[in-house]
């Protein structure tokens, strides 16, 4: 007899932001172009309020698999190890008769606990000719680590026990820096230049210094171009930036940054499209939940930003669209809060199964149902750890505040200016919109159980 549980198909990319998916509709609609995750969407729900509660790559892997905000899991920071006594969804799923697997980025300093299969990157991983550990063993493939992964994920589908459900989790390197794209994409992008987001040279309009003086700058990220990095050359060939104006030298970083990585992207949606086509040929597409996701956002030139880490909007922001045809609805969209807590304890329901107690984050299967419950959230935690731009806060459906390590507070009205360019903190026109957010973050707090000296600081 046959278990009847939907299987759950689990597709995340390293910091990919929402405004480089096409069904997204952002500000790079023009030229970005993801027929195949839009696929996902377009028959399935695009979530667009999902939250990274910690926009750095091992710290959302962790909340993912345990469910849990960084201070409880104990992963704060870049490659810190996830210890075994946490809950785990992906172990539950595991004991209640699923067949799990991961290939590709785990990026976490231990070895993937739950998974019958494990075929992961060391660290980072290579781009290319990428070497993994299967199960404890090195193996290596020749080729491209976006294709390989899929490759990898397909073989294991195909090998499955067709009589259990399975949760496979199919984890791209890309697009993580340094953006190097395959050499079949090598063409895309280049009749002309990619528009520049309204904010590339004029970062804010008044903002804390904290924020200001953020350090992933396209500039520095000219000049790293420019010199190679690590002594190494830059693998998708140096940017000389010789005699060039400030202008000039954030102008080209972000042309070279931006399109390197939409490659990259293209090789990802590629290979979503082959796993998709997998469950249509395969008679499983009924039955399967699929998801896009990303650990977190990414700055494309916004605030002459790259990279991710703060709570602004291009980093705090995931990507998420479900597909699970007896239950959602094609084509629907979905503005509550959603926080990557939240995925562990959502695919634990849909398998009939409850979360650990001490699990955080709450099932949102009844959004994908349509139905939002009275009680939903209407803010989201967050807090960031890693270097010198430590901060917490936090982003409901209408404003940020940002709290930042020196002391210093930024407040954003979301509506009035998506860009964040302009902090209202202190401006009395504001003051009881202040008041509440900053009661509301106190009550998270609480909520979520982190101590004063458990809250980033010097
Ligand atoms: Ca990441």
């Amino acid at each position: 007899m046959s278990d009847p549980r939907p299987n759950i198909l689990y597709i995340m990319s390293d910091d990919h932001t929402v405004n480089a998916i096409s069904c997204y509709n952002g500000w790079l609609k023009e030229v970005v172009d993801t027929p195949n995750i839009d696929r996902i969407a377009n028959e399935g729900m695009r979530f667009d309020n999902c939250i990274c509660n910690n926009a750095l790559c091992s710290p959302s892997r962790a909340s993912i698999i345990t469910g849990q905000y960084s201070h409880k899991n104990g992963v704060l920071r870049l490659n810190q190890p996830l210890s075994d006594d946490h809950p785990n969804f992906v172990r539950q799923l595991q004991a209640s008769g699923y067949q799990t697997g991961i290939a590709g980025k785990w990026h976490l300093g231990s070895e993937p606990d739950g998974f019958d299969y494990w075929e992961v990157l060391p660290g980072q991983g290579a781009y290319f000719d990428p070497s993994f550990t299967r199960n404890g063993e090195p193996t290596q493939y020749e080729g491209y680590a976006t294709d390989i992964i899929t490759d990898l994920s397909l073989n294991w589908l195909k090998a499955r026990d067709p009589d259990k459900p399975f949760l496979m989790l199919c984890h791209h390197k890309a697009p993580h820096g340094l953006w190097e794209y395959a050499p079949r994409h090598a063409d895309l992008f280049t009749d002309g230049d990619v528009p520049e987001p309204s904010n590339l040279y004029k970062p804010f309009d008044k903002v804390s210094s904290a924020l200001e003086n953020h350090h992933r700058t396209m500039l520095s990220q000219a000049e790293r171009m420019d010199e190679g990095v690590r002594g190494r050359e830059w693998p998708t060939g140096r940017l000389d930036t010789t005699g060039m104006s400030t202008q000039e030298k954030i102008q080209a970083a972000y042309q070279k940054y931006v399109k390197d990585y939409l490659r990259c992207i293209t090789a990802i949606d590629e290979g979503v499209g082959r796993l998709l086509d997998y469950l249509d040929e395969e008679g499983l597409t009924e039955n399967t939940i699929v998801v896009y996701t990303s650990d977190q956002g990414m700055f494309l030139g916004e605030h002459s930003y790259f990279d991710k880490r703060l709570i602004l909007e291009e980093s705090l922001l995931m990507p998420y669209v479900m597909r699970y045809p007896k239950v959602i609805a094609p084509g629907s969209v979905n503005e509550d809060i959603v926080v990557n807590v939240d995925f562990g304890a959502t695919y634990l329901d849909f398998a009939g199964l409850q979360p650990d107690a001490q699990v955080q984050g709450r099932s949102f299967r009844a959004l994908c149902e349509g139905d939002t419950p009275e009680d939903w959230r209407q803010s989201a935690f967050y807090a960031y750890w890693d270097g010198p731009t430590k901060h917490y806060g936090v982003r409901t459906q209408n404003y940020t505040l940002a709290v930042h390590r020196t002391g210093e507070r930024d407040l954003f009205d979301l509506e009035k200016d998506p860009w964040e360019m302009t902090s209202v903190y202190g401006d009395p026109a504001y003051a009881d919109v202040q008041a509440e957010v900053e009661a509301d973050l106190a009550r998270l707090i609480e909520e979520i159980d982190i101590s004063a000296e458990e809250l980033p600081q010097e």
